[in-house]
């Protein structure tokens, strides 16, 4: 008797440890993948600190420090000659400059840092003897992508460049050179992509599709980086705006943080306060 009720209290006992033993090792799992998550979407992808960069005596960027996360759309906003265009080349290791910039981790130099970095410039210049579709391999090539023409077919057609395959870079108007470097720098799949001053020079279905990318972006992880100096370009998906004068930001607006001010409003307040 005394055997058999050791004999169950064993049975109990253990059944209850391997099922602690059982919940544990699923919270634990369940931590991991939200964890994963987590890094995933709050990853700090592009991360500037204290950046100056000087054109001779003007200083074009004056101590900029900029945090742009996984799954963020950030907004660079200001008037022509603000330092936008400066500060994205800097990001994208296209200028000298003091400070530092790395991009998920890596100096923004660096191989792993470009192969992480999509970037469409203001003034595309597309290679003027290759064709839309050699741009595209060329691109292919230098990443050493695989099975890349179905995506490549797909963003083509997506931006109505596939009847366009054929033509030269010199035939291409400046919308079609603006669309070719946009397909360029998404064939890739990057982790951060940086427009800047994308929709000038695009027609209404490229700023349609621009934005749908644009969007879509945020919500595949990735970081995006976008310049404009139209306030109305500024979509309802942005997740910060920063407001760059005279080579600094003068503010830094997280969505949700406007308290009912129009952006319009507060953009013509730092704007002209500062004249
Ligand atoms: P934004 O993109 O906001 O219009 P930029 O970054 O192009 O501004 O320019 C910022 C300032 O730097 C402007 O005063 C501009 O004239 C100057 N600048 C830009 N590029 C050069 C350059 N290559 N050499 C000298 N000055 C420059």
């Amino acid at each position: 008797m005394e055997n058999l009720k050791a004999i169950v209290t064993f049975v109990i006992v253990s059944f209850f440890l391997a099922l602690i033993s059982l919940l544990v090792l699923y919270y634990m799992k369940e931590f991991e993948e939200n964890d994963k998550y987590a890094q995933h979407l709050g990853g700090n992808m592009i991360i500037v600190k204290d950046l100056i960069k000087k054109y001779g005596k003007l200083t074009a960027n004056d101590g900029i420090n900029l945090t742009v996360n996984a799954g963020e759309i950030a907004i660079l906003l200001g008037p022509n000659g603000a330092g936008k265009s400066t500060l994205i080349k800097s990001i994208c290791g296209l200028l000298r400059f003091s400070g530092e910039v790395t991009i998920d981790g890596h100096d923004n130099r660096s191989l792993e840092a470009k192969r992480l970095l999509g970037y469409i410039p203001e003034f595309p210049t597309p290679f003027p003897m290759l064709t839309v579709n050699e741009h595209m391999e060329f691109i292919a090539k230098a990443y050493r992508l695989t099975d890349w023409q179905e995506r490549s077919e797909a963003l083509l057609e997506r931006f109505e460049l596939d009847d366009k395959k054929n033509k030269l870079g010199k035939e291409l108007s400046k919308g079609m050179q603006q669309k070719v470097s946009i397909c360029c720098a998404l064939l890739p799949d990057p982790k951060v992509v940086i427009f800047d001053e994308p929709l000038v020079g695009l027609d209404p279905h490229g700023i349609r599709e621009l934005k749908a990318v644009i969007s879509e972006l945020k919500d595949e992880g990735k970081a995006v980086l976008v310049s404009t100096h139209i306030i109305d370009s500024v979509e309802e998906s942005w997740d910060m705006t920063l407001i760059m004068n005279k080579g600094k930001f003068a503010r830094e607006i997280r969505r949700g943080e406007q308290f009912g001010e129009d952006l319009e409003e507060i953009y013509f307040s730092i704007i002209d306060e500062d004249k």
